[in-house]
Parts: structure tokens; sequence; C-alpha cells
């Protein structure tokens, strides 16, 4: 093997590394589902281990060196336990079907790498992996070279002297390249996930703001309506709220409709669209809910907020109740959502007209 070769070998493997690693950031990207994710996760990793296999540094008849062992012990932290599996299973039964004299020690060597992957995994879970640490990695990674001795001592001994320092560096960095790229794409693909997320969250009640309302609850009702469902849109109002605040402070005020929004969503379905809608006001849209079912759960809600004051501090107990104003429709008449929001407003504008505390509906015209 000349030096030319080795290191065209080791940047053909770097290259194959670089290209799993951006396939990573597109399968988080691109995935339709999270099942379809772990699947796809799982044969990145098998992918860049049999590949870097198939593209091999040969150095001495059946003896080969690539960075499949870099995928196998980063394969827990980053796809879990299947990833590890499918690419442990996968780059096994690759080297054995290439054969030659190490194939057996280069299959124990993958089992070895796969086992400290996990290890390192279990022990890392939720803590911050830098650079540093995929280099130690790597050298756990090298480490795994002592299953050469399942040759025969002189062969070893032989080829450890060989190959031993080339491998320990290509391992270090393989792993450092495929960690570090990984790792990256893995921590802003979470950075933008917690973004959009906030971005359609309201801080203080944990429901769904207002943009967001507005941006999903038109989409669900028309997709309710076409499969010939009926939709609800809901309404609710904390009565006299102003007092709440007057007499009890802003921030006791905040805490009771912290406590509202619990009550509320305690009281609904996951699929049911929350939103804190104003200041004291949250709106909710209520597939396959006709008037009849909309109206009781309207009541059901009214009725668990008079039923349950907010206890401020374990002393002080501060009892409210709400209106509500609904509109449904039957699944057959469809309005526009902006028609059926002024609808349940109408509906709500009665309920605190006729004394409050009280369930008005407007059904379909
Ligand atoms: P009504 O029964 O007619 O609904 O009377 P109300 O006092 O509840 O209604 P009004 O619209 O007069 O007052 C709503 C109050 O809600 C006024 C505002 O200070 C308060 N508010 C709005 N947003 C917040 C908030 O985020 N925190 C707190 N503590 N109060 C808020
Ligand atoms: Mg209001
Ligand atoms: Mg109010």
């Amino acid at each position: 093997m000349s030096t030319a070769q080795l290191i065209s070998g080791v940047l053909q493997n770097l290259g194959i590394a670089a290209i799993a690693a951006l396939f990573y950031d597109i399968v988080l990207r691109s995935s339709p589902t999270a099942g379809i994710r772990h699947w796809l996760i799982a044969l990145v990793f098998a992918g860049g281990a049999v590949g870097s296999m198939s593209l091999p540094v040969q150095v001495a008849p059946g003896i080969i060196f690539d960075l499949r062992n870099a995928f196998v012990i980063l394969a827990m932290s980053f796809g879990g336990w299947l990833t590890v599996g499918v690419t442990t299973v996968a780059a096994v039964a690759f080297r054995l079907w290439i054969g030659g004299a190490g194939a057996a020690a280069g299959a124990v060597g993958i089992v070895m790498c796969a086992a400290i992957g996990v290890a390192f995994a279990v022990y890392f879970k939720g803590r911050r992996m830098g650079l540093g640490t995929f280099a130690v990695l790597g050298l756990f990674c090298a480490a795994s070279l002592v299953s050469m001795f399942l040759l025969p001592y002189e062969s070893a001994i032989a080829v450890l002297r060989k190959i031993g320092p080339v491998m320990l560096v290509m391992n270090v960095l393989g792993t450092m390249l495929v960690g570090g790229i990984v790792d990256r794409q893995r921590r802003q693909y979470e950075r933008e996930n917690t973004l959009t997320r906030e971005a359609s969250t309201d801080s203080l009640t944990r429901l769904a703001n207002r943009r967001a309302f507005d941006l999903r609850g038109p989409n669900l009702m028309a997709t309710t309506s076409e499969r010939g469902h009926a939709c609800a849109l809901m309404l609710i109002d904390i009565d006299y709220f102003k007092q709440i605040n007057d007499t009890h402070g802003h921030d006791v005020g905040d805490k009771v409709l912290q406590h509202l929004a619990v009550l509320v969503r305690s009281n609904v379905r996951k699929t049911d669209l929350v939103a804190r809608y104003g200041g004291e006001e949250i709106a909710l849209v209520l597939p396959s809910h006709d008037a009849k079912r909309a109206f009781n759960l309207g009541e059901r809600l009214r009725k668990a907020v008079a039923a349950t004051p907010y206890r401020h501090e374990g002393s002080l107990e501060i009892s409210l109740s709400v209106s509500i104003g609904l509109y449904a429709s039957d699944g057959v008449q469809i309005e526009a959502f902006g028609t059926a929001f002024k609808r349940a407003d109408m509906a709500l504008y009665r309920a605190k007209a006729s004394g409050r505390n009280r369930v008005e509906i407007a059904v379909a015209a």
C-alpha cells in the first residue's frame, strides 16, 4: 500500500462521512412521520457504515480498514436502539460477506463499538456533547483494534504496527467529523422546532395563541366540514375579570387565567384546537360537535369553572364564572370561518347581556 493510496482511501472515507451527515440533515427535515424518520436515520447510519466498508483501504490481503466503527459507535446517540441495531447487523453482515483473514476480528470489533456506543449514549443522555467528546469516542473506536488479536499473535502485531497509528487518527477524525456535523444539525433542527412552537404558543397559558388560532382554525373547520362532520366554534370569556384584577392585582389575574386554561384543556380532547384569543378570552374549534354536543360541553365547562375556584397560595379563594358563545354547523350548511366566528361572538354577547355565567348558541342559519 503506497502513501498515495492511503491518503486517497482516508479522504474517500471522510467524504462518505460528510455525505452521510448531510443525508441525516435531509431526513430530519423531510420525514413526514416520526416512525419514518426513525427508520431513515437507521438507514443513513447503516448506509454510512456499509458505504465506508465498500471503499476500504486494503492493508494486506483480507485486512481492511475504514470508518464503519465511527458510524456504529455514534448510532445509539443519534438514532437510538433501532439505528444501533440496524447499523450493527448491516456492518457485521457486510464485513463477513467481504471475508478474508480479518473478517471475524472485524465483526467482533463492530459489536464492541456498538456496545461502547450504547454505554456512552446512556451516560451522555441529555448532556452536551462537544468535539472533545467525539474525539474520546474515536479513541474508544480505535480500542476495538484489540479484536485483531483474534488473528494469530504474530499477524496481529504485524497488522497493528502497520495500520495502528493511521487507524487511530482516522477513527478519531472520522468520529469527530460525523459526530460534529450530525450533532450540529440536530441542535439546529431542535432550535428551529422550539422557535416554531414558541411562535404559536401563548407564553402565559401555554395554549395556542391568536396567530396559531387564525392559521389553524379555518383549516380545521374546513377539513371537518369536507368530511361531512359537524363542527363547533366556542368562545369563553371570564365574567367581571377586570374586578378580579382590580381587587387582587394583575399577577393574581394572570394565575386565574392559567387556572382557567388548565380547566378548559382538561375538559376537551387533544384534537380540539384551544387558543387564548384575547386577554381573558379562550376560543375553541371542536370537530365532530353538533349543536347538542357543543352545548353540553359548554354547560360542562361552565359548571366546572363555577365549581372550581382558584386557590391562591393555599389561603385566598377566588370564585369565577364564564360566559360562553357557541356556533355549531351541522356538517351540511357550511359557513365561512369568519362568519361562524362572528355568530359565536354574538352568542357570547347575548350570554353576557342576559346575566352572564351562561351558554348561548347560534345554530347554522
Ligand atoms: P365581562 O364580564 O363583561 O367580560 O367583564 P370583564 O371585566 O371580564 O371584561 P373587560 O373586557 O372589561 O375586562 C377584561 C380585563 O382583562 C381587562 C384587562 O385588564 C384584563 N386582562 C387582559 N389581559 C390580561 C392579562 O394577560 N393578565 C391579566 N391579569 N389581566 C388581563
Ligand atoms: Mg373579554
Ligand atoms: Mg370578561
